[in-house]
């Protein structure tokens, strides 16, 4: 059979597309869509290949009319969905697929909607509480000094949790934006963690947790933003007083510089180590995803926003550094931060 010039060399196609035939049948499909579909398909009629109705309803609706249209496939690689924009060219008697990978945007999309749902959801169950004490106050508890002391109390704590999740949210979003530009000062580990902990001072004192601090650092500089620093140092130990407090005492450790296979360079580590109530192991990899908590009860009531890992995270990163976290139940958890040196 003598080749046709106006052939589309399908096999050849750097991108992903089909070809189906007169009779329906996949006559060819690009090496990156069988790896999508499987080579499997290729012979079997398009139904077989494509089942999904939308999909179907667009090839048939393009047989018919022989005008192109735009479809939708969806497809799971993995453990992960993937989403399609199928594009469907008629030419003559036979059909052009081709695939356009939409995942990522999909993605991007669902994480955004997540995000302001879960912003909206914090922000309102400490409205709502603020709602009602204002009409008890203005009602029932009108002329009732103590009841007015009591809510007054908590419409503090519930707008001081507002504040601190706006401010998280500040920080996380301050911290996105900077991300690709490497912090240029350079900063003595030791001696921030050591500033850190004379901030914490009153939180220290109000939780009667003993810290024990050791700082073999000798001095050792990481190239760094010293806010930033403070914060992740300061998030880590505040987590530690607020989760691991029962345990009574945290134990700080600053290791001397040593080559980090993980940074593949050498790096300064942080340690912060309590002997608190420990953290299930199927948690520990969700930890630094924003909102996610272990006992949202529990973080709520230790004004927590669910957001500190998730700003460490980031930072750590910016940094070009790593962050561990490792947890035993019963004994404790223990978060580390390697921090290349400068
Ligand atoms: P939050 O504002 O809730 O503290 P984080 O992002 O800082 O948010 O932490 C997420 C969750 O990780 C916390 O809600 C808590 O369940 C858990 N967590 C963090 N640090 C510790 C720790 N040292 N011990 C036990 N659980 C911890």
């Amino acid at each position: 059979m003598p080749t046709d010039p106006t052939a589309i060399p399908i096999a050849a196609l750097p991108f992903p597309v089909m070809l189906i035939d007169d009779r329906q049948i996949v006559a060819a499909l690009s090496p990156s869509l069988a790896a999508v579909l499987g080579d499997h398909v290729r012979g079997r009629h398009y139904i077989n290949a494509l089942r999904q109705p939308i999909t179907l309803e667009a090839i048939e609706a393009a047989m018919k009319t022989g005008q192109p249209g735009l479809t939708r496939w969806l497809g799971r690689d993995g453990a992960r969905d993937t989403t399609w924009d199928v594009h469907v060219i008629p030419e003559g008697r036979r059909m052009v697929l081709t695939f356009e990978d939409r995942t990522a945007a999909e993605e991007v999309g669902q994480f955004r909607r997540d995000f302001v749902a879960n912003v909206s959801h914090e922000l309102r169950t400490p409205l709502t509480a603020l709602q009602g004490f204002i009409e008890t106050l203005r009602g029932a508890a009108r002329n009732d000094a103590v009841a007015r002391e009591r809510f007054l109390g908590i419409m503090e704590r519930e707008t001081a949790r507002m504040t601190q999740l706006v401010d998280d949210l500040l920080s996380l979003s301050r911290v996105e934006e900077g991300e690709r530009m490497r912090p240029v000062q350079t900063i003595a580990l030791g001696e921030l963690v050591v500033a850190t902990l004379a901030d914490l001072e009153p939180v220290i004192a109000a939780s009667g947790v003993t810290v024990a601090l050791n700082d073999d650092s000798a001095g050792a500089m990481v190239r760094g933003d010293a806010n930033q620093l403070r914060q992740v140092i300061g998030n880590l130990i505040e987590n530690a007083i607020k989760y691991g407090a029962s345990g009574g005492a945290l134990i700080i450790r600053v290791d001397s510089a040593m080559y980090h296979r993980g940074l593949r360079a050498d790096g300064v580590t942080l340690h912060v180590q309590d002997r608190g109530p420990g953290i299930a192991q199927h948690h520990i990899p969700r930890l630094t995803e924003r909102f996610y908590r272990v006992d949202t009860h529990r973080s709520r009531a230790l004004g927590g926003t669910g957001l500190g890992l998730a700003i460490v995270k980031h930072i750590v990163s910016r940094h070009r550094g790593r962050l561990l976290i490792e947890s035993t139940i019963g004994q404790g958890t223990t978060c580390s931060v390697v921090l290349p040196l400068a």
